[in-house]
């Protein structure tokens, strides 16, 4: 009994550890969040403390960026190595004025590329550029030509609801978040240091 164990684990750990081994390529990858549950934005956030802690720089643009700065934002603001473009429209139903969005919308996107034309820049964070594809406020194939010609060690974390098939395809990770359920609906207000 206790020897099938232990030969079951012995034949785990070689399989785990020839995985590992196969695992030999170092690039510049594009993680793609998206999907309906929490934990997108805070999630790349997680991965913008990680490279901070090896000195990496970082380069963060906010898309559809609402009038209420969040706790990350001011965090950011005052961290050596971190570039933060914040765009300044709101959400279209708060600005319901497409021309003055689509401006901000593109300027937010001359910021982005210029981050993804820096090879000083170890991560770009793209917050809820997704939204910019389906609203069709920045072209998608400039945001697909900006990023397959990117430094090729450079990360770029994509978050956002409805990812495109196109930008599902460009990512090398893609992780869907799924809401099962909220505080929100519970008419619980957005909480600081959970929700912004
Ligand atoms: P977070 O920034 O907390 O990681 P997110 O990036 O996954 O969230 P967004 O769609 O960008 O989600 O929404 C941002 C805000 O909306 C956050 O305050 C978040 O808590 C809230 N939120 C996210 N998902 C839901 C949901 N399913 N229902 C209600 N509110 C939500
Ligand atoms: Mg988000």
């Amino acid at each position: 009994m206790d020897n099938s164990y232990k030969k079951r684990m012995q034949r785990k750990k070689e399989y785990i550890d020839s995985r590992i081994d196969a695992a030999n390529i170092d690039k510049g990858i594009i993680v793609l969040l998206t999907g309906n549950g929490k934990g997108k934005s805070s999630s790349a956030m997680g991965m913008i403390c990680r490279s901070l802690a090896y000195d990496m720089k970082v380069g963060v643009v906010r898309f559809l960026k609402g009038e209420q700065a969040s706790g990350e934002d001011i965090f950011l603001k005052n961290q050596k190595g971190v570039s933060i473009f914040l765009m300044k429209a709101g959400f279209t139903w708060d600005t319901q004025n497409k021309q003055l969005d689509m401006e901000k919308a593109l300027e937010a996107w001359v910021e982005a590329k210029n981050f993804l034309n820096d090879p000083e820049i170890g991560l770009v964070v793209l917050d809820e550029i997704t939204y910019m594809v389906s609203y069709n406020y920045i072209d998608e194939k400039s945001i697909i030509k900006a990023l397959s010609g990117r430094p090729k060690n450079q990360h770029v974390v994509i978050t956002g609801r409805a990812a495109s098939k196109n930008l599902i395809e460009i990512a090398d990770t893609v992780s869907e978040v799924k809401n099962i359920k909220h505080a929100f609906s519970e008419n619980i207000r957005a909480q600081q240091g959970i929700d912004l």
